[in-house]
């Protein structure tokens, strides 16, 4: 039976209709979580002022935006509505006057949107920090945030605590800053969801967990808990080499996280005195300078796992290309010779019999002649997903150059592999090829297969007794297949 699936273009996905009407029932569902989710990190933010300041960690506007930005469904005029609804009520709830209430959120909204409006000129990569650079472009972004905030901050200082414009701006400017830097990471390159955190997401290498996997989150831990006892000026930087260390040898979601603990931890025991860096912690200057060194030494690991990011993702495309065939996507002669001869050596112990189709499609050369090389690419492709479509997920594939594939069945009898020698001629043979123009194509194909009722242990012969099986195909007559056992062949014994 013809194959349908060949030409047929799979059916979109159902698109979700987001913002076009933001009525929408979902759209009302996120943007009140959203709503929620600002007011409960106000409150946080409120309940965690020491007196006479305002908040030093203010979560509630980074993890807006950041939300914003990763999930663009909640991008939305109602999502802002909720926030707005949600800085407000936590305000007023903790007891703020309407006016200072209004002039907070006012600030934190507008910084919102600044950051909202910068991220739209920044690259879908660097919105994910998937390039060394996209953490200098997060800093700008944050820093116009920052700015934006800044300015109803300043107006809102002085009323409360008095002082110059310039002053009062740098400060809110830098507190936001140090916010926005440490948080907007870590939503950025939230994973989808729990199981993608558990499932390899923590660790930068694939394979099984090792105990030493943890060795850097220990050393991040053990040197906060140097700088606590040792304390002093100098005490902020001793975490630096482990959090380098957790950059090099984690996911970046991850790194995110724990640079988000070292900046959050190091600001609450500097200011509770868990961790005393022997000066004024209250004096402005130094609460500034603290604030800064922070938000800098953010900066490294960020920067590393950012670029550790973006040379794994290259890794993976280099590994990838250097065993697959560019064209199809199946995988080259040399992954096939080391994929088929791992295959070989579990069918050995196992005692089990194996085949070995060579595939070459017929005439490919007047193909090219005729149609052109678009056309023969297009064949070559076609026949590729019918050759996935007619193998088991354990068979092993691949285009061997030109127009030659083979596949190794795996515990397959003589039997069967001539039912699926005869399967790929007959379904290949009756599904013309669309190649463009609206004009479709017969093409043909021949098959050796190289029989073993017991697995040998060399892959080359087998490969050799199958070429030697095409050759009689092509030589009666072609699109058919042909078949020759690897020990009547007197391979082995
Ligand atoms: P036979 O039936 O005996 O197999 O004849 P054939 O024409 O298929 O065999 P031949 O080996 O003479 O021709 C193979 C052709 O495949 C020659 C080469 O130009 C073409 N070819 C090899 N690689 C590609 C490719 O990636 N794309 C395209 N379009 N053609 C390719
Ligand atoms: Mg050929
Ligand atoms: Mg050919």
């Amino acid at each position: 039976m013809p194959h349908r699936h060949l030409t047929t273009e799979r059916e979109p996905a159902p698109a979700r209709r987001i913002a076009a009407s933001w009525i929408e029932l979902d759209t009302l569902y996120y943007a009140a979580l959203l709503g929620l989710a600002v007011f409960v990190w106000a409150m946080f933010g409120i309940v965690t002022r020491t007196a006479g300041h305002l908040a030093a960690f203010w979560p509630a506007n980074a993890l807006m935006l950041g939300a914003m930005v990763r999930f663009p469904m909640l991008a939305n005029p109602l999502s802002w509505v909720f926030a707005a609804l949600g800085f407000v009520l936590a305000d007023l709830a903790s007891g703020g006057s309407f006016h200072l209430t209004m002039l907070l959120s006012a600030a934190n909204l507008s910084g919102v949107a600044v950051g909202y409006i910068a991220f739209g000129m920044v690259g879908e990569e660097d919105r994910r920090l998937a390039r060394p650079g996209s953490v200098l472009n997060l800093g700008l972004v944050a820093a116009a945030a920052s700015a934006a905030a800044a300015l109803t901050g300043a107006v809102i200082s002085i009323a409360l605590y008095g002082g110059g414009f310039g002053e009062a701006w740098v400060f809110w400017f830098l507190t936001e800053l140090l916010n926005y830097m440490v948080i907007l990471p870590v939503m950025l390159t939230l994973p989808r969801g729990l199981r993608a955190v558990v499932k390899g997401g923590a660790r930068r290498a694939a394979g099984p967990v090792a105990g030493w996997d943890l060795l850097p989150a220990f050393a991040l831990a053990a040197s906060g808990a140097g700088a606590m006892i040792v304390g002093g000026p100098g005490a902020v930087a001793f975490p630096v080499p482990a959090l380098l260390w957790c950059a090099i040898r984690y996911s970046m979601f991850t790194s995110c996280l724990l640079t988000l603990g070292f900046a959050a931890s190091s600001l609450i025991a500097i200011a509770n005195g868990g961790l005393d860096i022997t000066v004024d912690v209250h004096s402005a200057q130094a609460l500034l300078s603290i604030r800064l060194g922070v938000t800098l030494i953010a900066f490294a690991p960020l920067m590393v796992a950012s670029s550790m990011q973006s040379n794994v993702a290259l890794m993976e495309r280099l590994r990838f290309l250097a065993n697959h065939d560019p064209l199809t996507s199946l995988p080259n002669r040399t992954a096939f010779g080391e994929r088929a001869t791992q295959a070989l050596d579990r069918l050995v112990i196992e005692r089990a019999p194996v085949a070995m189709l060579m595939l070459d499609i017929d005439r490919f050369k007047s193909i090219n002649d005729t149609h052109g090389h678009v056309a023969g690419d297009r064949v070559l492709v076609a026949f590729a997903r019918l050759l996935e479509q007619n193998v088991r997920e354990r068979d092993t594939l691949a285009r061997m150059g030109g127009e030659e594939f083979a596949v190794l069945l795996s515990a397959c009898t003589a039997a069967e592999a001539a039912a699926v020698a005869e399967r790929i001629c007959r379904v290949f043979a009756t599904t013309p090829v669309e190649i463009g123009h609206d004009r479709r194509l017969e093409v043909t194909v021949s098959i050796g297969v190289a029989t073993a009722w017991q697995a040998p242990p060399e892959l080359g012969p087998l490969l050799m007794v199958a070429d030697e099986a095409l050759y009689r195909a092509k030589q009666s007559g072609r699109n058919r297949w042909e078949a020759c056992d690897y020990i009547a062949a007197g391979s082995i014994g």
